[in-house]
């Protein structure tokens, strides 16, 4: 499903005390706030306003649709008036879906002349709000709040974010990876529990002989590679007189995207490790199956792979980018200090600050021919790089702000895609702080979402989120680690 196919039910709590006149004076604006919300073209999904809440049995019944309808990404209550909270626990106890409190009120102003105690009775949102929050926190539900006036552009395009966090949710709890053969060997951050990653978040891992690619490699004919050629034609400039090697990674991305697409997979991983019979690593192929929104991880690694898929899923009409990352080597000039990223191959287009090159390059390791890859520089501007580890016995996302630029070196001998930049909240104390979280060397690098986003996914999938920003700390990180841990562990 696309994003748009997605839809979130707009739930109005209120209650019978004020008479007929009132809940049909709520139910009223409750519509126009939802036409209004959707015509700002700031949320992503449709809003639907569904109905005005009175009773147990109302809240009960809806929970249960929202439950079972596919296209339901979530909830997002208001209370215009004051909703007593006994009546939502049978529901919210059995809400399965992300829930956002939505702390507005319908008129932005408290008017002089009119207030009175019937103008106070219909618009009591601080008054109902603190309801509603308190039967949240009472059951430990996950939720998010968003406070604020429904007509700002700031509050409508935080709604419009939390909407995409749940989106990617909807889309973690469907998701297929097709894994082609095993993890590189010996590898540790790579490795994670499957049947716990699928209990929390829905994935579903499994692989794939590497010889069925191969076969199905075999089958693919000349007549889709000559299409797949025209594609990469149009959206890259080819460096390269070497076309017999370009067209055999338009082989494999046929041939994998058959694979994963029989499969109804959104996610792949491989490893050098691990090719047998085929003549190169797929370089070109995983780097245009990624711009056409599938996840990758190299070395096997499924959780990079799992986790890009989901980003990009979340960012779906967005245009900064987000890509499949490893953190490679330092630029520690005083004062200048930058994280290279780059892969052996595999980064995503979608970052590249200008038309991608097709090259063909040796590859120092994986025995196979010189691959055909793609060749080009990230863009400036703010980013995250996220990473999904494995604690045993949970998991933890870690999140950091970056912010790239542009690369300080031209590096004409480097034959891979790189991004340039300054992890916050400096490049030191960022690492100090990524390697005490036991953040990995992949990463899904993202313009497209933020940390907020992320902990509003994480808080929906129940995982450990670990930020680092602008104003962490080793010493504040630890702290809350050290807490964390000894939660999580009771949780
Ligand atoms: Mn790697």
């Amino acid at each position: 499903m696309s994003m748009q196919q997605y839809e979130f039910w707009f739930v109005v709590g209120s209650q019978f005390l004020y008479g007929p006149e009132v809940l049909e004076t709520v139910a009223a604006r409750a519509a126009e706030m939802t036409g209004a919300l959707n015509a700002s073209g700031r949320l992503p999904c449709k809003l639907v306003y569904k109905r005005t809440v009175k009773t147990n049995q109302e809240i009960t019944d809806l929970v249960r649709q929202a439950n079972y309808d596919p296209a339901c990404a979530g909830l997002v209550t208001w209370c215009h008036t004051f909703s007593p909270s006994k009546m939502w626990i049978n529901g919210l106890a059995a809400l399965q879906k992300p829930w956002c409190h939505f702390a507005t009120q319908y008129n932005r102003t408290i008017p002089n002349e009119e207030i009175d105690m019937d103008f106070m009775n219909l618009n009591q949102a601080a008054h109902g709000d603190r309801e509603h929050g308190f039967i949240g926190a009472r059951l430990r539900a996950p939720r998010k709040v968003i406070a604020g006036y429904w007509q700002d552009e700031a509050v409508q395009r935080r709604l419009g974010d939390w909407m995409r966090a749940a989106v990617g949710a909807a889309v973690s709890k469907g998701l297929k990876v097709m894994r082609f053969g095993d993890n590189m060997r010996e590898v540790a951050v790579t490795e994670g529990d499957k049947v716990e990653v699928q209990a929390k978040l829905g994935w579903q891992v499994n692989t794939w002989p590497v010889g069925q690619l191969v076969e199905t490699m075999d089958a693919v004919t000349d007549a889709e590679i000559d299409a797949l050629m025209e594609e990469y034609r149009a959206a890259y400039d080819l460096a390269t007189d070497d076309l017999a090697t370009v067209r055999y990674q338009a082989r494999e991305e046929i041939a994998m995207k058959k694979m994963l697409d029989a499969e109804g997979c959104l996610a792949f991983s491989n490893t050098f490790q691990d090719l047998y019979g085929m003549k190169q690593l797929p370089g070109l192929a995983s780097q245009h199956l990624m711009a056409q929104g599938y996840g990758y991880g190299g070395e096997g690694d499924w959780k990079v792979a799992a986790m890009t898929a989901i980003v990009k899923a979340m960012s779906e009409g967005k245009t900064g980018g987000t890509a499949f990352m490893e953190d490679y080597t330092y630029h520690l000039e005083p004062g200048n200090e930058y994280s290279l990223g780059a892969h052996m191959l595999e980064v995503c287009p979608s970052v590249a600050a200008a038309r991608p090159r097709i090259e063909v390059h040796p590859l120092g390791i994986g025995d196979r021919e010189p691959p055909a890859r793609l060749v080009f520089e990230g863009h400036e501007g703010d980013a995250v790089v996220i990473s999904l580890i494995d604690m045993g016995g949970r998991l933890r996302l870690v999140c950091q702000d970056i912010h790239c630029v542009k690369p300080i070196l031209p590096m004409p001998n480097l034959p891979v895609a790189r991004v340039m930049w300054q992890p916050l909240p400096s490049l030191t104390t960022g690492l100090e702080c990524w390697i005490t979280a036991g953040g990995a060397h992949h990463t899904v690098l993202s313009y497209d979402v933020t940390a907020e986003q992320m902990r509003d996914w994480a808080r929906m999938m129940d995982i450990e989120f670990v930020h680092i920003g602008k104003d962490t700390t080793v010493e504040s990180l630890e702290h809350d680690l050290f807490l964390s841990d000894l939660a999580w562990k009771l949780k």
